[in-house]
């Protein structure tokens, strides 16, 4: 299946970069040029060489991949968390707050930026998934069982973004957490907290709305989550800037047109058949890619922790 899709790519970003951190960083947004399955912090050390970066660790390369609409609709997966006791409400209302973050960032003079946030719960699907010829839903889901990636012990969630490589129009973003391996808990209180769901949340939600690691200690964005922490629930100056460039404050918001691309399904997608993806056509083949997956990563050290408390 993944052969016959040659197409879907990876792109990400590497905690090797932290080895030279600036005095003062800025943001990075995500951009469309290291399309190699599976780089980052979180599958392997190594970018793509021909995706430069600069000296905060931004790709130089690629246009800044962006969401077409102002109103953008999520859904969280209704089963929640069983193996946490974490139910759909609970997560509805963490991503709700971790959105809320980014929603009220202040772009100056009292300005936010101009995007808005759908709620569209629950969806049944369970997938990452995006769904090219039917409906769709941007889902925030559990992933109880097992954790479907490399690295599992260090990942606390993933955010999988499809988007259009010809303009860097995303049309869609999934974000899976990682309760196989992480200990989710909801305290403001440092002392109290393992894995704090609305900061790993806050983080995810700047990948879904299309920012990239920062390597400021300090900034949502920091590509690492140590137990404990609560600060990456609230933004910093990176942050902020990074979200008000993305959605520059003042533009007209549109809140007529939130549902995903080819509509909202709150089920997944029918598969395609053999013959439709394994099929190359004299008008398919030397066709440019229409799509990528890029894969972005929050490292972590968390387990550790947890094994010294065992
Ligand atoms: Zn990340």
């Amino acid at each position: 299946m993944r052969a016959a899709l040659p197409w879907l790519g990876a792109l990400s970003f590497g905690a090797c970069l932290l080895a030279a951190v600036p005095a003062r960083a800025d943001y990075c947004r995500t951009k469309s040029c290291d399309n190699q399955p599976a780089y980052d912090d979180v599958w392997q050390t190594q970018p793509d060489p021909a995706c430069q970066r600069d000296n905060v660790g931004c790709l130089l390369q690629g246009t800044p991949l962006y969401w077409p609409q102002t109103c953008i609709s999520f859904s969280v997966q209704r089963d929640g968390s069983l193996k946490e006791g974490i139910d759909s409400d609970l997560l509805d209302k963490t991503v709700q707050s971790a959105f809320q973050a980014w929603l009220n960032a202040d772009c100056g003079y009292g300005q936010t930026p101009s995007f808005v946030i759908a709620d569209y719960s629950p969806a049944v699907c369970d997938k990452a998934e995006y769904n090219k010829d039917t409906s769709n839903a941007n889902i925030f889901m559990f992933r109880d069982a097992s954790w479907p990636y490399p690295n599992s012990e260090d990942t606390l969630a993933l955010t999988t973004i499809t988007y259009n490589t010809e303009n860097a129009q995303i049309y869609d973003a999934d974000v899976e957490i990682n309760s196989a391996e992480a200990l989710f808990t909801f305290s403001d209180e440092e002392s109290d907290t393992v894995d704090d769901l609305q900061s790993v949340l806050t983080h995810e939600c700047g990948h879904f709305l299309g920012l990239s690691h920062d390597p400021t200690y300090g900034s949502t964005m920091y590509p690492e989550y140590s137990p404990g922490d609560l600060y990456q629930r609230t933004l910093d100056v990176d942050d902020i800037a990074g979200i008000c460039d993305i959605f520059p404050p003042g533009q007209t918001i549109d809140r007529s047109v939130c549902t995903p691309r080819h509509g909202f399904s709150r089920e997944c997608g029918t598969p395609p058949s053999t013959a439709s993806c394994g099929v190359a056509t004299g008008q398919n083949s030397g066709a440019l890619p229409s799509a990528l997956f890029v894969v972005l990563g929050l490292g972590v050290s968390a387990l550790g922790r947890r094994r010294l408390r065992a």
